[in-house]
């Protein structure tokens, strides 16, 4: 996979960009031409652009369930991260569980960080707590 997806944290807008484009600039929102902030190749998302990209997703995806005061989930966040990078023919995506609190409901997240792995638009596993990057390797390959 050649291009990665991100949010723009201003529109909201989805945005696919070139991965070969991230190393020379900042990458700029199609639809508000706000600037667009990376993380890794993990894109933060909301439940409407999670849902669109679970339908259009070629690969696995996979999605971190996360809250900004869990200490565990900012721990895991680089790794996470780091995961992204190395892992290229998954998409990386996050998702806050106190701002998409109906999503995070309907799929049953009790504890975070929980790491979900989709394929075809389906769950094939969890895993609840924070992980190393290699663990996420064999999360996504088992
Ligand atoms: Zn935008």
């Amino acid at each position: 996979m050649e291009k990665i997806y991100a949010e723009c944290s201003k529109c909201h807008a989805l945005n696919k960009i070139d991965k070969s484009k991230i190393s020379d600039k900042v990458p700029v929102c199609g639809k508000c031409q706000g600037t667009i902030e990376l993380h890794g190749h993990v894109a933060e998302v909301n439940t409407n652009n999670f849902q669109k990209i679970l339908q259009k997703a070629e690969g696995p995806v996979l999605v971190d369930f996360w809250a900004n005061w869990c200490g565990p989930c900012r721990s895991y966040g680089p790794e996470y991260q780091k995961a992204s990078l190395q892992n290229p023919d998954a998409v990386f995506l996050k998702i806050n569980t106190e701002s998409e609190q109906q999503l995070s409901a309907q799929l049953g997240i009790r504890g975070i960080p929980c790491t979900i792995l989709f394929k075809n638009g389906k769950e094939v596993r969890r895993q609840s707590g924070a992980m190393s990057a290699e663990q996420v390797k064999m999360f996504l390959n088992q």
